[in-house]
């Protein structure tokens, strides 16, 4: 049995990994959890797993909990996501908690000696430098979640990494991968929010439609898979059926398969290296999906992609700046404040005005962080 602990339970990644633990009461218990602001959700949690920890954002929130689950322990902010993280009785820490917010909560686990099923791809982006560090010298396992993570890291199983020519990443293109980019004037919420293969959170919703998702990933996979940028590269993938793709020296291509089904990746990251059956996946056949389609992302096109690289290559704070930046920008978005296109606009200004800094602490990070969310409220 494998007692989990999991950040961010009422979000997309958080349901269905609750949706894995259910289907599997014989082999995971779910010790602890954080939630944000989705309290009967959160009730209707405790209600059916018995938690001994529960955290939730607002203080407010915590005391009527406290009140109507006298037995369960519950906390609130970011000290209660730290307490979820590194939950005494936990043997992996699921992180689907949106955001940098995660980072602080991140490193304590990895300290505590916690193995990490990671989905918050932005703590990697933002720290990937402090998160690896820290992993090597606890000797942690940091277990990727994010499709295409999982998809190389099993690609990799029983190969060395000196082998390796490239990774190849597979984008689906998001909401709006057929317009033009004066086609992306005057979309709407709405419009950005109905993705083609997956149905996910808001926010990785819009960074799909901008492509900032991809250029997050091409970071997160410099630092799970310790490879420069020159050998990580991305190809449009309509159907989102090969999740990615490791080419070898000897030019032999491996991928891994599956139907868009973000379950199968949580769930091997919580039984690996064993599988179990997950009975109501869709099995992929190809019989059925006839034709893959495959063509080269116009970073012109997709501008975000290519700032992610700029941002990854140049190293220091400038990830940082990237993520924060584009956090605070998708927010806006989503409110209402601000056109689509200014997404990236925002994001390029942030990096363009910021001085970078190599090699940053936790604190110069955290700093970095909020100066960049900073600049892009001070330009709405
Ligand atoms: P959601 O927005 O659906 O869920 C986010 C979760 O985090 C919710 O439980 C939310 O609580 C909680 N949360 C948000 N902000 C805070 C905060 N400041 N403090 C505490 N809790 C907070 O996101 P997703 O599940 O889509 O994504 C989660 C992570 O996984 C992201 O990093 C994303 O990039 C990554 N990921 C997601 C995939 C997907 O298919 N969705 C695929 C691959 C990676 P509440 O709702 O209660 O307010
Ligand atoms: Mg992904």
């Amino acid at each position: 049995m494998k007692s989990i602990s999991l950040l961010g339970a009422t979000g997309s990644i958080g349901r269905q990994t609750i949706d894995v633990i259910r289907q599997h009461p014989e082999e995971f218990s779910l010790a602890a959890f954080s939630a944000g602001r989705n309290i009967d959700e959160t009730r209707k949690l405790i209600q059916s797993f018995q938690p001994r920890l529960v955290s939730v954002a607002l203080k407010e929130d915590a005391d009527r909990l406290k009140t109507e689950f006298p037995s369960v322990q519950i906390l609130h902010g970011e000290e209660g996501l730290v307490e979820v993280a590194i939950f005494r009785s936990a043997d992996i820490l699921v992180n689907a908690v949106l955001g940098s917010v995660g980072l602080y909560p991140t490193l304590q686990a990895i300290a505590a000696g916690k193995k990490v099923a990671i989905a918050n791809k932005e703590t990697l982006v933002t720290a990937g430098h402090l998160v690896m560090a820290a992993a090597k010298k606890n000797n942690v396992d940091l277990l990727p979640v994010d499709s295409e993570h999982s998809a190389i890291f099993q690609c990799l199983q029983g190969e060395k990494e000196k082998n390796i020519e490239r990774l190849i990443l597979t984008a689906s293109g998001g909401s709006f991968r057929d317009r033009t980019r004066e086609e992306l004037k005057n979309v709407t919420v709405e419009e950005a929010l109905n993705h083609p293969n997956w149905s996910m959170g808001a926010k990785i919703t819009i960074d799909s439609a901008t492509m900032m998702n991809k250029g997050l990933e091409v970071i997160e996979a410099h630092w799970l898979f310790d490879l420069p940028y020159e050998q990580i590269d991305v190809i449009l993938h309509r159907e989102s059926i090969i999740h990615s793709m490791v080419e070898f020296h000897d030019s032999s291509v491996i991928a891994q398969l599956g139907t868009p089904d973000m379950r199968i990746p949580i769930q091997y990251a919580l039984t690996y290296p064993d599988r179990l059956p997950l009975p109501d996946a869709k099995r992929l056949s190809l019989a059925e999906a006839g034709k893959l389609h495959f063509q080269p992302v116009d970073k012109r096109r997709f501008r975000m992609l290519a700032l992610a690289y700029e941002a990854g290559q140049a190293g220091g704070t400038m990830p940082t700046v990237l993520n924060a930046a584009n956090e605070a920008a998708v927010a806006a978005f989503l409110d209402g404040k601000m056109t689509f296109l200014q997404i990236d606009e925002m994001v390029e200004r942030a990096l363009s005005e910021h001085k970078p800094l190599a090699n940053p602490d936790l604190e110069t990070i955290q700093y970095a962080d909020k100066e960049a969310r900073n600049f892009v409220h001070s330009l709405l």
